[in-house]
């Protein structure tokens, strides 16, 4: 049975800012499914709900390197879903208020980055495959390579990254970097880790990787490009024989209207009265006006550029001129916090925005809208569009990254389609397709029937697994 070893900084039930967590919280399941032996390590930070910390065994501890320090690492182990999670423990640098954003990130992921590899011999599982993602993780392949490999224990693990979000990249001073890794001169040259006068952790996991993956095709071509690349096109390019794109899927499970426990009310692809009651119930909840025929266009993201959040800003008062609920939830960038309290106190029970974290609100917006919009201006995969339509909800996305790959605009033609899409990133033409969808909406024939169609499509994990997995077994035997 393949062993394969993710790691990343955020997963499953335990933490989760957006997708990654999602993708580490299934991912692993649908590949264990397939017959392989798949685990996760990460953080424990202190956030992690308190009956998910009590469930967890403390394995053993051992101390990690850190430049001159020597830092206490704590391995602890739980199961969820028949998943094993591991769990790096060091309350210095973990047991914080949130996950990111600390003047001393660099060194608590280079913490982490070194823990993992020192964790092999604690945890009793070598791994075929360690398979990493984004940043945080980054640095762990070229350690590997560098003050590793040459140890029996790691001398067949192969490697695999995979770009969530090319954007984060965690770049820091070469001398904090060779500092907390112990790695000398040669590492920070132009073709390795050296990145435009400082050092990256993600270029690290581009360089030494041994297959590189991002989360859809297209955004797989994009990231090849100057405007997609963040100046990591060029390495993309050179690397573009090892580089794949597999999408993501989501928890069919988790996301499912017939028995989601978030719902007030469950409903199916044949029955689908629970999903107007389940608006009304949203509306009486959020202060909005209480009327099922209204159409309510949900949007749920972390609030940042990435997200399409200045069309928003752009065209707000003209898509409220329509006959239109907004709720938005999404927490993130102060101006765009603002710009969504503002819109709620103009709009009174037209608009509606939460500000935080709020998984159970989600799910109830995912079931209740009638329109999902995501008019990013790039998205490696997007999770949101693929839950939408579990919930019967249309996405309206504009074409790029994983939305182009997973929503096809609705042709009046051919009656094809899930949804609805723009192509330039452009505030007039998102407004132009709210409309048009809005406009065919409101004919109650098709409206079920669009519906019906978006919870046909199957973005469950099955397929992109099987793609892991053929991945990963080229991998093993290229470097036999
Ligand atoms: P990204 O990974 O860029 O954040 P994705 O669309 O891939 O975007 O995934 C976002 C995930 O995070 C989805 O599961 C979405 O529902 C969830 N999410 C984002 N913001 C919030 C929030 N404020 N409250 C609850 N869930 C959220």
């Amino acid at each position: 049975m393949r062993k394969i070893l993710m790691a990343a900084s955020e997963a499953g039930p335990y933490a989760k800012t957006g997708g990654l967590a999602d993708v580490l919280g299934s991912l692993p399941v649908a590949l264990q499914k397939e017959g392989t032996d798949t685990r996760v390590i990460m953080p424990k930070y202190g956030t992690i709900a308190s009956e998910l910390k009590e469930k967890m065994v403390h394995l053993c501890y051992f101390y990690v390197n850190i430049g001159w320090r020597s830092q206490y690492c704590g391995i602890e182990m739980a199961e969820e879903g028949g998943i094993t999670y591991y769990f790096i423990d060091n309350e210095y640098y973990f047991n914080r208020e949130g996950y990111y954003g600390y003047q001393d990130d660099g060194e608590r992921f280079a913490f982490f980055c070194r823990s993992v590899l020192d964790a092999l011999p604690h945890i009793d599982f070598v791994p075929d495959i360690l398979h990493c993602h984004d940043w945080q993780t980054g640095m762990i392949p070229p350690l590997l390579e560098a003050q590793y490999r040459s140890l029996p224990l790691y001398r067949e693990i192969a490697t695999v990254f995979t770009i969530h979000n090319l954007r984060y990249q965690g770049i820091y001073g070469v001398s904090d970097m060779k500092d907390w890794f112990g790695l000398g001169d040669e590492y920070f040259t132009s073709d390795k880790l050296e990145f435009y006068g400082g050092a990256s952790f993600l270029k690290g996991g581009l360089t030494y990787s041994q297959i590189l993956t991002t989360v859809s095709e297209t955004y797989s071509e994009e990231v090849k490009y100057p405007f997609f690349g963040e100046q990591l096109d060029g390495l993309l390019k050179a690397r573009e024989k090892d580089l794949y794109g597999i999408l993501n899927g989501i928890d069919y499970d988790e996301y499912n209207p017939k028995n989601d426990p978030y719902l007030y009310y469950n409903f199916t692809k044949s029955n689908l009265n629970g999903k107007s009651a389940n608006k009304k119930a949203l509306q009486q909840e959020l202060n909005l006006m209480v009327d099922e025929s209204l159409p309510m266009i949900g949007f749920i993201s972390r609030l940042v550029d990435q997200k399409g959040l200045d069309l928003i800003a752009c065209v707000l008062d003209e898509i409220l001129a329509e006959q239109v609920q907004l709720v938005f939830l999404g927490a993130g960038s102060e101006n765009y916090e603002n710009m969504l309290r503002d819109a709620m106190y103009r709009y009174p029970g037209k608009v509606s925005a939460t500000i935080r974290f709020d998984n159970a609100l989600a799910h109830k917006i995912y079931a209740s809208s009638d329109f999902f919009l995501m008019p990013s201006l790039f998205e490696p995969c997007g999770l949101g569009q693929l839950i939408s339509l579990r919930y019967g909800t249309l996405p309206i996305v504009r074409e790029t990254g994983g939305l182009k790959d997973t929503i096809l605009s609705y042709n009046e033609e051919t009656g094809e389609g899930n949804g609805f899409s723009f192509t330039n990133y452009n505030a007039h033409d998102m407004l132009f397709t709210i409309k048009r969808a809005l406009k065919l909406y409101s004919k109650k024939t098709l409206r079920a029937k669009l519906r019906k169609s978006a919870m046909s499509c199957d973005y469950s994990w099955r397929s992109s697994a099987k793609k892991y997995i053929k991945l990963y077994e080229k991998l093993i035997i290229r470097n036999k």
